[in-house]
């Protein structure tokens, strides 16, 4: 089973992580800036961040045979503190760099006036840029997060088969479905979807434009849940190519239409990065 995750906050993980998710698949992950748990206080712990995504973080997983790759945005929560606002004029810079290969996420946490302008702004780099988008929608009031995320989409006049609208639940997947944009689904240990339920969607809308992610990061979360996903599709009589289509070749098509996915294999990856190893200074 080969696994591309197409969120994933490994920032967030530990190597184990990573030895775990190379021998259950996982050859390639998506790795969305966001909210770190705690507020910044500068737009400066933003600019290490983005660089540590594209830098560090593909080295350490490239360790692991593992291809990252990255999306940079303001999230939907920070939007919120003005403090970190003037980012939107860092993000041009960073569009531009070959491990990016989509704005996100963005979207809304508790639909203020301030998210709505970053959600828009930001739909308009991806559309200057030439990117797609990851959109996060909110886990609380849900339904009519997804609703007014798709009124903003609408009117930004991205294309909807270069947008990702994520974490969807059997409520708000109705709502997307007929969109043209992509479908996306967080499974989670214990809350919101699981590999069972996930099965099911999958049953009643099939498999196209629909991803599985792990959105693991600092939380409660376990990035073998795609493989677990995967897992009951064939126990639930999907075939071998059904499950390459959701846990493969959806997110290859998606974050591909960035023209800055590189699959190619990981065999002689550097040892070092900026001097660096993850050995911590040596053998
Ligand atoms: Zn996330």
């Amino acid at each position: 089973m080969r696994i591309f995750d197409p969120h994933i906050h490994m920032t967030s993980r530990t190597t184990d992580d990573y030895e775990r998710m190379a021998a259950a698949g996982v050859r390639a992950v998506v790795e969305p800036a966001f909210w770190l748990g705690q507020p910044r206080t500068s737009v400066d712990t933003f600019v290490d961040y983005f660089d540590s995504l594209i830098g560090w973080e593909p080295f350490r997983a490239g360790q692991f045979g593992v291809r990252h790759h990255a999306t940079v945005a303001l999230n939907p929560k920070e939007a919120n503190d003005p403090r970190c606002r003037p980012v939107l004029d860092l993000l041009p810079r960073y569009l531009d760099k070959d491990g990016v290969v989509a704005v996100g996420e963005i979207g809304y946490d508790s639909m203020t006036p301030a998210e709505d302008a970053a959600f828009a702004g930001q739909l308009a780099l991806a559309v200057a840029h030439d990117l797609p988008a990851l959109v996060h929608t909110p886990h609380r009031d849900k339904a009519r997060g997804v609703e007014r995320t798709l009124a903003v989409v609408a009117e930004s006049g991205i294309e909807p088969g270069r947008v990702l609208v994520d974490h969807l639940n059997e409520v708000t997947v109705k709502l997307v479905r007929d969109t043209g944009c992509w479908l996306g689904f967080s499974i989670y240990p214990e809350t919101k979807m699981s590999p069972p339920r996930m099965v099911e969607l999958l049953r009643t809308y099939g498999t196209e434009r629909m991803l599985v992610n792990s959105a693991a990061d600092w939380g409660r979360s376990d990035p073998l849940l795609t493989r677990a996903t995967g897992e009951a599709m064939l126990l639930a009589g999907f075939t071998e190519d059904d499950v390459d289509q959701v846990l493969w070749r959806n997110p290859v098509e998606f974050y591909g239409q960035s023209g800055r996915l590189d699959l190619t294999d990981l065999e002689g990856a550097a040892a070092t990065f900026a001097g660096n190893s993850i050995l911590r200074g040596g053998e």
